[in-house]
């Protein structure tokens, strides 16, 4: 049944949930704007993997082979210590060895481009920061910094972490006492990292720029709470990664300021980080912390110092490889996370980061909003009317299909990073246990799936069954 005519949808926010919402909609030929606060899309940030769960969806999309293209398959993951011992590998392919199940491996800048380049100028418009949404009878009329005025019959909040679209429906649910306690906590953060990607590198420097796969090296730091990651990526590029637990949390944590993981929606009931970091330098986070501008360059250097005596896998210093990477691409990242419990009010629904903030490890942020928006578009495209009652209904299944795979995919992303990130002796005991016998729920992160089930758009035709990763 096709959507219902005129049927116009608001999408907030150009992020990777935004814009392949948008490219979903295109297709079922339903109407949507997008408005984006930044005045110029700047590409940030650095590898992002997506999952083989998720390429049926993308091939439908048309997207495949350029994808791919862009894209290295994960083979693996090798642990190292920081003087280079090896602690551990994770063969990735282990258990999925059929083809088109491994996680495809890419710059998040190139695939955000990508993305980009497939909606119609008129469709986007930036500049345009949210602030405020009134629900009509028949629609809800969304209002930007500027005081221009957007109509559309729904509104799809996928402005991430910090989303206005959730602040202004929570702010409505909690005058009318209807909010859940878990959504009044805010964000849970106890890690920070700053992420690179470095400009075009000499092969002959750097052979194992040529591999056709990517093997992601972890160095890993002894007693100082710092490890580093690095990957090659299309394009004679390295990737890298320098995080650790964040000075201020650890802080916090001898103090009050911490919310406690019990507060914390994700439940797992992990212990807490040890609060011994104390080296006396000043938090970078301090003024900004749980700001929007997390991702941006400008306060990202300092943590980089940590690694400075880490042993370069690919010879030489890790410090060549952080050097070699443009300012503009480093950027400062909270590892927050958070599991909405509230995805819907009215005829407002969050996707993506908006209502799932997972640590970023493995591009289950991203893989989890495709799988979202590709749910959503389904079910917008079958819906029976523009009625407040009928959205409704769509979006309360939405949430029923979607909310579980989510919080599975935000639960094991917790998991890797305490045991990547996590320090001491029992730390050092469970790596090397996990690291020997692979548990399911960590190939069930990196690759995405151990049921070969991939959901598809229902309303396009099959996909061609490329899904040729080698
Ligand atoms: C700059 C950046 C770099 C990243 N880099 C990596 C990475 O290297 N590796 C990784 O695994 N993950 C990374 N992520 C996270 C990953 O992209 C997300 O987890 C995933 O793609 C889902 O994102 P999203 O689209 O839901 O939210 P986001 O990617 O956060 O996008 C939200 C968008 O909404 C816009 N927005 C916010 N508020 C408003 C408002 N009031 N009005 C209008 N627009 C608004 C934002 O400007 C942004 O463009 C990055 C995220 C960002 C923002």
């Amino acid at each position: 049944m096709p959507p219902p005519s005129d049927l116009r949808v608001i999408i907030v926010g150009a992020g990777l949930a935004g814009l392949i919402m948008a490219i979903m909609l295109e297709k079922a030929g339903i109407d949507y704007h997008i408005l984006e606060q930044a005045s110029r899309l700047r590409p940030l940030g650095t590898s992002i993997s997506l999952h083989p769960v998720i390429l049926d969806i993308v091939d439908q999309l048309g997207l495949l082979d350029e994808m791919v293209a862009m894209s290295k398959p994960l083979r693996g993951i090798t642990v190292l210590s920081s003087k280079g011992r090896k602690v551990g590998r994770i063969d990735t392919r282990s258990k999925k060895q059929k083809r088109g199940h491994q996680a495809m491996v890419m710059s998040r800048p190139d695939l955000h481009e990508l993305l980009l380049s497939k909606i119609p100028a008129q469709k986007l418009t930036t500049g345009m920061r949210v602030l405020g949404m009134t629900e009509t009878q028949s629609g809800v009329l969304v209002t930007c910094a500027d005081e221009s005025t957007f109509f559309g019959h729904l509104v799809v909040g996928a402005d991430g972490a910090y989303s206005a679209t959730r602040r202004i429906m929570y702010s409505d649910l909690k005058m009318q006492g209807l909010l859940p306690e878990a959504d009044k906590t805010p964000l849970y953060v106890d890690k920070q990292c700053v992420v690179g990607m470095t400009c075009p590198l000499d092969p002959v420097k750097y052979p194992v720029l040529l591999d056709s796969g990517c093997e992601v090296k972890v160095l890993l730091g002894k007693d100082q709470h710092t490890s580093m990651w690095i990957l090659p990526l299309q394009g004679n590029r390295l990737a890298w990664c320098v995080g650790g637990p964040d000075p201020q949390m650890m802080m916090q944590d001898t103090g009050s300021g911490r919310s406690s993981p019990s507060n914390h929606s994700h439940g797992s009931g992990r212990q807490s980080p040890p609060s011994s970091i104390g080296r006396g330098r000043q938090s970078p986070t301090s003024s900004g912390r749980n700001s929007p501008q997390d991702w941006y360059p400008e306060t990202a250097v300092e943590i980089c110092e940590d690694v400075r005596n880490f042993k370069c896998p690919y010879g030489g210093s890790v410090m060549d490889i952080i050097d070699a990477t443009p300012k503009g691409l480093v950027s400062k990242v909270l590892l927050e996370e958070k599991m909405c419990c509230t995805w819907y009010h009215g005829r407002i629904v969050l996707i993506g980061d908006a209502c799932h903030k997972i640590v970023p490890f493995f591009g289950q942020g991203a893989s989890q909003a495709i799988l979202d928006a590709a749910c959503l578009v389904n079910m917008l495209y079958d819906l029976p009317s523009r009625s407040s009652a009928d959205l409704t209904a769509i979006f309360k299944s939405y949430v029923e299909q979607r909310s579980g795979p989510a919080r599975v995919a935000s639960d094991s992303s917790r998991e890797f990073a305490d045991l990547i990130y996590d320090q001491g002796f029992k730390a050092d005991v469970a790596r090397s246990i996990v690291l020997r016998f692979t548990p399911m729920w960590l190939l069930r992160m990196i690759t995405g799936t151990t049921t070969g089930i991939r959901p598809g758009l229902t309303f396009l035709p099959p996909p061609t069954g490329t899904g040729k990763l080698l």
